[in-house]
């Protein structure tokens, strides 16, 4: 549709900021289209949130592990010209995820909803098997009714999915549009431990299943349709889209802070660096959280923009240990594995008073087991991930990477398991380094919370009211998560040729 030779021919320049997944993923389809990019970066490694940190064993994945939707990175890497098999060593991993719950009852769920259905009636009856596949059906409906009006579209309306889906009375019954997921849930599984394990699902995008839309099910369907593990790392990924960029002659600068956007005559100009150099620009893609912007950190000509992430609730952030192990007993573990709370509400209460919660779920991700790799012998790589409030949320945590160590690891060993040596502290990061890292997001992981039956509606979209500015990233429509962020990635670029492409 858009003529990359046309645009190159129009000198068009672009700098994006943020070289996470929604900044590569915007630079990408901007340079592949003509269009003569500049990614920078605070951070001396690409990536953002896909980060890594050294270990004994190796680097170990400290952000994403879950990657979905793989056929959002195909279309990437086939828009510059290239194959992501080319790039990238993806695995597929058929057991999406090995869930332990505190009575000694075990339950895999795979890709498969035949052996599913199979594993479920084995777990809890006949009856759970039949709900599951009841829900496993609408799950997919569900995502097929929001993929193209909300999930694939820039600029989402209301109007539009009323007409669609919302409107349709034959998705009522199956969207619940009144009901918070873990109603939703109740009402679809006579099981306990399984109306836990969906619930679950709400965490992925930052929320609590008591405050989350039902809607929300559908990232089951997603999960479900295939989860893939990256060789050498998650990490591996973002190397993979800065190292394509760099192919297609971008210009990738890390430890690279910038400090301003420049505007004048009310276009976007250019933006300043920490160091006072100045980069000229006809456009600006802002790719980290947009949060930041809102909250003055880009400069107070643009600190309008984004404006709903200064008063909107945030999503959660988390407390993540990476470290490499011995793990010395325990349950079987495979790549992906969650253990969960005795209460599948306490948790929730918890952080939303701003509690560290005493009964949380753990996901521990082995990152050396999975499909194809040999059992690890001796000291292997872990990430464990718990759910935490955000900053804007939080209330005092005295003493709290010790009282997280506590928690994770006496849980851990309540289910069997013990780490020789058992992590440092320093091998922690929590809310407060999230904040570090990503400054302006009060340490949530997923920009605003998704909490309310519209809250996917209220995010920033790509176009600003400031000419030649734009957003991308998981702060931004259609939200977080790695394939949903290189999706806003897509939208930003789109809107930008579209803008321009009569130049
Ligand atoms: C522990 C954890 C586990 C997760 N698990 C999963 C999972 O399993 N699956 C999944 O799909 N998603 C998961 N997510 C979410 C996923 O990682 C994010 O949604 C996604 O990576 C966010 O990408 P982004 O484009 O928003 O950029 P980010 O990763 O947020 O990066 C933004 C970049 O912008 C840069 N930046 C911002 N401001 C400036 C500035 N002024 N100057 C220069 N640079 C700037 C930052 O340095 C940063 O590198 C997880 C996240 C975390 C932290």
């Amino acid at each position: 549709m858009f003529d990359a030779d046309q645009m190159r021919g129009s000198g068009l320049s672009a700098v994006v900021i943020g070289a996470g997944v929604g900044g590569l993923a915007a630079s990408l389809r901007l340079q592949a289209s003509g269009v003569s990019t500049t990614v920078l970066d605070s951070h001396d490694w690409p990536g953002g949130k896909m980060r890594q940190v050294s270990s004994p064993a190796g680097p170990i994945d400290a952000g994403p592990t879950v990657l979905t939707m793989r056929h959002v990175f195909d279309d990437l890497f086939a828009k510059t010209g290239a194959s992501l098999d080319d790039h990238v060593a993806l695995i597929r991993e058929p057991c999406l995820a090995r869930h332990f719950w505190r009575d000694g009852s075990m339950l895999d769920l795979t890709d498969d909803h035949e052996i599913n259905a199979e594993a479920v009636a084995k777990f809890a009856g006949e009856t759970a098997r039949s709900e599951y596949m009841r829900f496993s059906h609408e799950a997919a409906n569900l995502f097929e009714l929001f993929r193209s009006p909300m999930i694939e579209t820039a600029e989402p309306r209301l109007k539009e999915l009323a007409k669609t889906s919302l409107g349709n009375p034959k998705h009522l019954g199956v969207l619940s549009p009144f009901a918070k997921l873990s109603r939703h849930l109740k009402r679809r599984f006579s099981d306990d431990r399984l109306s836990q394990l969906f619930g679950r699902y709400a965490t992925y995008v930052g929320g609590s299943p008591l405050a989350s839309p039902a809607l929300l099910s559908l990232i089951w369907h997603s999960e479900a349709s295939g989860v893939w593990r990256v060789s050498g790392g998650m990490h591996q990924l973002a190397v993979a889209l800065a190292d394509r960029f760099q192919a297609m002659g971008g210009t990738l600068r890390l430890s690279c802070p910038v400090s301003e956007i420049l505007i004048n005559s009310a276009k976007v100009s250019g933006v300043r660096l920490r160091t006072r150099e100045k980069i000229e620009a006809d456009i600006v893609v802002y790719a980290g959280d947009p949060r930041a912007i809102a909250t003055g950190r880009l400069g107070a000509d643009v600190a309008h923009v984004a404006s709903q992430t200064k008063i909107l609730p945030r999503s959660y952030s988390a407390r993540v240990w990476s470290f490499a192990s011995k793990l010395s007993e325990g349950p079987e573990l495979v790549h992906h594995n969650v253990f969960f709370g005795r209460d599948a509400n306490a948790e929730f209460r918890d952080l939303a008073a701003g509690r560290m919660p005493t009964d949380p779920t753990l996901y521990v991700c082995a990152e050396d087991r999975g499909t194809g790799s040999p059992k690890p012998i001796g000291i292997e790589r872990f990430e464990i991930i718990l759910n935490a409030a955000p900053l804007t949320k939080a209330g005092p945590n005295i003493d709290e990477e010790e009282t997280c160590r506590q928690t994770t690891f006496q849980t851990l060993a309540r289910f069997g398991m013990t780490f020789d040596p058992t992590p440092a502290t320093s091998a922690l990061a929590t809310p407060s380094t999230f904040e570090t890292l990503f400054p302006g997001s009060a340490g949530a992981l997923y920009g605003q919370s998704p909490h309310g039956m519209t809250a996917s509606l209220k995010r920033p979209r790509a176009r600003t009211d400031i000419p030649g500015l734009f957003l991308a990233g998981g702060g931004t429509h259609p939200g977080a998560g790695v394939p949903m962020a290189a999706l806003s990635g897509k939208h930003a670029a789109e809107a930008i040729m579209k803008d321009h492409v009569s130049i």
